[in-house]
């Protein structure tokens, strides 16, 4: 594993959050990290490459929902966003290396099974049990309700 960190996120919060979210048996793989001035992070995954776009305009919390084939999911804090889109990015090496037979995340759309929709499930999985290790509720009642309304 290389990890190429160009962004403003220091080197020791990226490997927290790659230690956390790597899915068990992938090897070999390299992560570029820069920033982008765009309102939201950017990721995509070529077969053992991923390449990650951190912005720092993105406001918290927010219903992260690009339409299908992924999956919304409610991000409460900046890490969460962290572990949904490095969480992502890396599940595609997963499906690069063990290929579709071996994707137990997979559910059906339609008559189709997507690996956007498989990583998603593997993110989501990802940002709830981070959730779950924080020692305080990190969201309130109140703004919960404001996000909903
Ligand atoms: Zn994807």
């Amino acid at each position: 594993m290389r990890i190429i960190n160009k962004s403003k996120l220091p080197n020791s919060k990226i490997r927290e959050i790659v230690n956390f979210v790597k899915p068990s048996g992938i090897k070999n793989f390299d992560i570029i990290i820069t920033n982008t001035s765009t309102g939201w992070h950017y990721g995509c995954a070529r077969r053992n490459q991923v390449l990650i776009r951190l912005s720092d305009k993105e406001k918290f919390p927010f219903i992260h929902d690009c339409g299908k084939p992924y999956l919304p999911i409610l991000l409460l804090t900046e890490d969460e966003s962290l572990i949904q889109i490095f969480a992502h990015e890396l599940r595609h090496v997963y499906q690069h290396q063990h290929g579709n037979k071996r994707l137990r995340n997979k559910i059906k759309i339609g008559k189709k099974v997507g690996k956007e929709t498989d990583a998603d499930v593997y993110a989501i999985r990802k940002v709830r049990e981070w959730r779950r290790r924080q020692p305080q509720p990190i969201i309130s009642l109140n703004s919960l309700n404001e996000l909903m309304s």
